[in-house]
C-alpha cells in the first residue's frame, strides 16, 4: 500500500484494541522505512460518538412499522423491540416527531414518545434493516449535553502520543472550543473532523482553530440532508484554502472497489471533483480497512490523483484561493514564490521549515511545480505527508541564514530531487532556526 501510493495511515480507534493499534504502527513505520518513503499515522479518536449496546445474538432485524423503545443509559441486553443507547442525555435531547439513525444511516426511527423520568424514548421503525452490537446511533439535533472530548478519548491520546502518531483526528467536533480544549493535552496536530450540522455552521472558526479540517462525509450524510453534502464539501474546502488549512475529504470515495477491482464512473469522478473543489488529501475507509482490493485501490486513486493535478487552475488559484489579508510575511512570501515559479519556469520551490509551516502555506497556493520541503524535524517532515503537492525529507538545522540556504540547494540535489544547473526557489526565515520568520526568498541555479 505505501509503495502504492499511501501517504498518511488512520487508525481508527473506533474500532480494535490498543494493542492492536500499537502493532498497526509499528507495521506502517517498517513498510514506510522499506520503501523508503514518508507516511505519517493519524490517530482518529472516536469522541462523542452515540452507539447502542450490546445486542442479544449480536444482530438485530428491524422491521417497518415496529416499536423500539431505546434505553437511555442503560447496560440492558438488547433485541428487536428494546436497546440500550451509551448516552443518559439522549432522553433530554429528543422530541417526538425527531429522526433517529442506526447503521450509518441505513435504519430510520421516528420518536413517537419520550419518558424522561424512566430515560425511555420510545420510537417507530420508519426504514427497517439490520443493526449490529454497538453501531453508531445518529440524532441530526443538537448534542449540547454530550461531553466534547470524552476521559476515553483522552486517554486514547496520550497512548498515541506513546506509540509515536503524528497527528490526532478529533470525531463530532461542534465548536471551535471543541478543539481548543484538546490542545491543552497534546501539541500534536489537530483535525477537525466536520460531520455535524453544528460544525458546518461554525465551520470558519472551528477550521481556523485547528491545523487541518476533514469533510468526514460519513456522518456528514447522515446529519445532514444527503443533498447538502456536495455544497458543504464545496464550501468547507473553500474555507481551508482561504485560512490556508490542509484538507481531507473521506469516506465512500472508491466504495465499490470494497468488492471489485475496478470504481465505478461517478466513484472516480468523485474523487477528481473532490482535488477541483481543492482538498489536500483524498482518503479511503473500509475500501483498505476491509476491501478485498486495498493495493489496488490505492493505485487507483493515486492515478486519478495524478492524472487530475495536471488539468488544475494553477493560476487562477496561486492569486485567489488562500486570503492573504493576514498581515504576515510569510503569506506574501508564500504567494510570491508560487508567482516567481510559475514567470520563472523553476524546476521546484523548496522550503527549508521548522514547524511545517512555510510548507504550508506555500501548498495552500498550489504551484504548478513540486515543493521540497526539507527540516530538522522527524515530526515536521513526516506531518508534510498530508499536503498538497509537498515531498519533504530532513536537513540539519542551521543559525545563519546564508548557511541554510547553501545547505538546502546541496540537499535537494543530494536527494536526486532536482538536476544540477535547474533553478528554483529556496524560502528561509530571517533569522534562521527560529520557527515563524520566513520572509526572505533566493533564486538560485543549483
Ligand atoms: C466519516 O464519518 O466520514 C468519517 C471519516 O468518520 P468515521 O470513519 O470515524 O466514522
Amino acid at each position: 500500500m505505501v509503495e502504492a501510493g499511501l501517504d498518511v495511515a488512520r487508525l481508527n480507534f473506533s474500532h480494535g484494541n490498543l494493542e492492536l493499534h500499537a502493532e498497526n504502527a509499528e507495521r506502517v513505520r517498517a513498510a514506510a522505512s522499506a520503501a523508503g518513503r514518508q507516511v505519517a499515522i493519524l490517530q482518529d479518536l472516536p469522541g462523542p460518538k452515540l452507539r447502542v449496546g450490546v445486542i442479544e445474538n449480536e444482530i438485530a432485524e428491524l422491521r417497518r412499522g415496529d416499536t423500539l423503545v431505546l434505553l437511555c443509559g442503560s447496560n440492558e441486553i438488547g433485541n428487536e423491540r428494546q436497546m440500550s443507547v451509551t448516552w443518559p442525555g439522549l432522553a433530554e435531547a429528543v422530541d417526538p416527531q425527531d429522526v433517529i439513525y442506526l447503521a450509518d444511516g441505513k435504519i430510520r426511527l421516528r420518536v413517537e414518545a419520550v419518558r424522561l423520568g424512566s430515560g425511555e424514548v420510545e420510537t417507530v421503525v420508519e426504514v427497517g434493516g439490520a443493526v449490529a452490537s454497538r453501531q453508531g446511533l445518529n440524532i441530526p439535533g443538537s448534542t449540547r449535553g454530550l461531553k466534547a472530548v470524552p476521559d476515553e478519548d483522552l486517554e486514547m491520546l496520550r497512548f498515541g502520543e506513546s506509540i509515536g502518531v503524528d497527528m490526532v483526528a478529533l470525531s463530532f467536533v461542534r465548536t471551535a472550543e471543541d478543539v481548543t480544549n484538546v490542545r491543552e493535552h497534546t501539541r500534536l496536530p489537530l483535525i477537525a473532523k466536520i460531520e455535524k450540522p453544528q460544525a458546518v455552521d461554525e465551520a470558519e472558526d472551528i477550521i481556523r482553530a485547528a491545523d487541518c479540517v476533514m469533510v468526514a462525509r460519513g456522518d456528514l450524510g447522515i446529519e445532514l440532508p444527503i443533498q447538502d453534502v456536495p455544497l458543504a464539501q464545496k464550501r468547507l474546502l473553500r474555507i481551508a484554502g482561504q485560512l490556508a488549512r490542509p484538507s481531507i475529504t473521506a469516506t465512500q470515495m472508491l466504495d465499490s472497489m470494497v468488492a471489485s477491482p475496478r470504481p465505478t464512473r461517478a466513484e472516480a469522478t468523485d474523487v477528481a471533483n473532490a482535488i477541483f473543489d481543492g482538498t489536500d488529501a483524498v482518503m479511503l475507509s473500509q475500501e483498505s480497512a476491509v476491501g478485498q482490493y486495498p493495493v489496488e485501490t490505492i493505485a487507483m486513486m493515486a492515478s486519478i490523483c495524478e492524472r487530475t493535478e495536471q488539468a488544475l487552475p494553477y493560476e487562477h488559484w496561486n492569486d485567489t484561493r488562500v486570503r492573504r489579508d493576514a498581515r504576515d510575511p510569510a503569506y506574501t512570501v508564500a504567494y510570491s514564490v508560487c508567482q516567481a515559479a510559475r514567470d520563472l519556469n523553476l524546476a521546484a520551490i523548496v522550503a527549508p521549515t521548522l514547524s511545517g509551516r512555510s510548507a504550508r502555506l506555500i501548498s495552500a497556493h498550489r504551484p504548478d511545480v513540486p515543493i521540497l520541503a526539507l527540516s530538522p524535524g522527524r515530526e515536521t517532515v513526516r506531518r508534510c505527508s498530508l499536503m498538497w503537492g509537498v515531498q519533504a525529507a530532513s536537513m540539519r538545522r542551521h543559525e545563519v541564514t546564508e548557511a541554510l540556504i547553501a545547505d538546502a540547494a546541496r540537499r535537494v540535489v543530494e536527494l536526486g530531487w532536482v538536476k544540477p544547473g535547474e533553478r528554483v526557489a529556496i524560502t528561509a526565515g530571517l533569522p534562521s532556526g527560529r520557527p515563524g520568520t520566513t520572509s526572505v526568498m533566493q533564486i538560485q541555479q543549483l
